[in-house]
């Protein structure tokens, strides 16, 4: 008994050191204000300018819809484009294809590799009966730009152009190439992103970086984080269409046999949403943004963060029921999106069928996912048709030279923002650039609040007259001190 006393009471001491540890690590990696001059400061001419040429883009209704080959609203945008960005269309050489453009300022040295700016022309629908404003007036007013577009990314796309044609125009020739990219149909995951990657790669070229839509500059995504922070995508989770079937022999509903198709169905449904069966981890790249992120918390959040170390098995049982973008970082996600059954209320179906999302984690892929399915499927009869599926994307190493420069151009511009990098649980066309750049980094330098955050895909979508003059400026900054 004695020694069960002795033993408590060491491990209690144990845990206080631990703890203490712990917490002065968390004083120590505290961030402390970065108070430096911003290098890029536009004019409130340049930020009206800009408001108006985004303004004219957010006007053509490009949207994207499924089956649609009518490019007319693209080859609209493209007009828009060649008259707002002179420089660009004149100076770099062009290359369409379907509506998708590829276009390339030479570099002083052809032999090295280049850079390329990417971002989507098409847009969601905006049937919302929630907007108030038309979606493609493209109105500008309380200091936002507004309409479908605004943000998901017509303001990467402008900012990317008018970054160029200011450089271009100033006479800058770039170190190595530089492209800009920008499909049609990233919305509804069409060919454009592969066939412009499919022409780079016949071409024999190759990219230290490709940056596209991703992260952005926030505030307040995580608790306590009062200030701005720049999240950089450094992955993509994977992706999963998978449809499950189930047979039976169906009847009449008066006198309705047990386990029909559709009871089946729910059963399996439910049990994953009870189970929760995917494994949970913090995988690197979510230990990473973790970590990074830890500095820029208050306290108490930023000792479990900033310690790793000790915490890491506690947050890994905590984060799965914390929210569900916490879960969604450190599991695969499942989500079941579309069902079917009978054609008539009073026919017990002889075939049903559910069709489940899914979003493979970096450390569980698809086929393992779909594994954990299999089982699943098997204790009710179903059976598994796999429309679609992908593992997550290859990881940029965070910390690698081009995420170093992203992050020190980020220092240098958002003095006031901190920089983390981070896994997206959605997908970019970034992924397909995969087969000729180095480094897919899925962030556009852009302020934004939430509530503009909240918009995308949805009623409202606006963004800053000013941070989108900022976003310019960067871009800018960007590719002109890139070595
Ligand atoms: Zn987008």
């Amino acid at each position: 008994m004695k020694y069960v006393g002795i033993v408590l009471l060491c491990l209690l001491g144990l845990l206080v050191v631990l703890i203490a540890i712990a917490a002065l690590k968390a004083v120590k990696i505290k961030a402390k204000p970065n108070t430096n001059t911003p290098a890029i400061n536009p004019t409130k001419q340049e930020a009206d300018d800009y408001a108006a040429k985004l303004s004219e883009m957010i006007k053509v209704p490009t949207i994207s819809l499924r089956g649609n080959t009518d490019l007319s609203q693209f080859y609209k945008l493209h007009e828009v484009m060649r008259k707002n960005f002179p420089n660009v269309f004149e100076k770099m050489e062009c290359t369409e294809i379907e509506g998708n453009l590829l276009l390339r300022l030479p570099g002083k040295d052809p032999k090295r590799n280049g850079i390329l700016l990417m971002g989507h022309q098409d847009v969601v629908t905006a049937d919302e009966p929630t907007w108030e404003k038309d979606p493609f007036s493209g109105e500008i007013s309380g200091g936002n730009i507004h309409g479908r577009g605004a943000m998901d990314c017509k303001s990467t796309v402008f900012s990317e152009f008018q970054a160029l044609e200011e450089l271009i125009a100033e006479g800058f020739e770039p170190p190595c190439d530089v492209y800009l990219a920008t499909a049609v149909d990233e919305e509804i995951s069409g060919g454009g992103a592969p066939m412009l990657v499919d022409y780079l790669k016949s071409n024999g070229v190759h990219l230290d970086v490709a940056m596209d839509e991703g992260g952005a500059i926030l505030k307040g995504q995580l608790p306590t984080m009062d200030g701005w922070c720049a999240a950089i995508g450094i992955l993509e989770k994977g992706y999963i269409d998978v449809k499950i079937k189930a047979k039976g022999k169906g009847g009449h509903s008066s006198t309705p046999p047990k386990n029909t198709p559709l009871t089946r169905l729910s059963k399996f449904v439910a049990d994953i949403e009870n189970d929760q069966p995917f494994k949970a981890e913090i995988s690197a790249p979510v230990y990473a943004m973790l970590d990074q992120a830890a500095p820029y918390l208050g306290f108490p959040l930023r000792m479990v963060l900033g310690n790793m170390w000790l915490f890491k098995g506690l947050l890994t049982k905590v984060l799965p029921v914390v929210s569900p973008m916490c879960n969604a970082f450190v599991k695969t996600t499942f989500a079941c999106t579309m069902a079917g059954g009978s054609q008539t209320p009073n026919v017990v179906p002889t075939e049903a069928y559910v069709v489940c999302n899914l979003r493979p984690s970096p450390h569980q892929n698809a086929e393992a996912s779909l594994a954990v399915l299999q089982k699943y499927a098997d204790k009710y009869d179903l059976e598994l048709e796999v429309i679609h599926a992908r593992s997550a994307s290859n990881c940029v190493d965070y910390n690698g030279e081009e995420f170093g420069y992203l992050k020190k151009c980020l220092n240098e511009c958002y003095p006031d923002a901190g920089v983390i990098p981070y896994l997206m649980t959605g997908g970019t066309d970034c992924r397909h650039y995969e087969a000729v750049a180095d480094n897919c980094l899925r962030f556009c330098p852009i302020k934004m609040s939430n509530e503009q955050l909240a918009a995308m895909h949805a009623a409202n979508e606006s963004i800053g007259v000013d941070e989108v003059a900022h976003c310019v400026k960067f871009y800018k900054h960007y590719i002109k001190n890139h070595k």
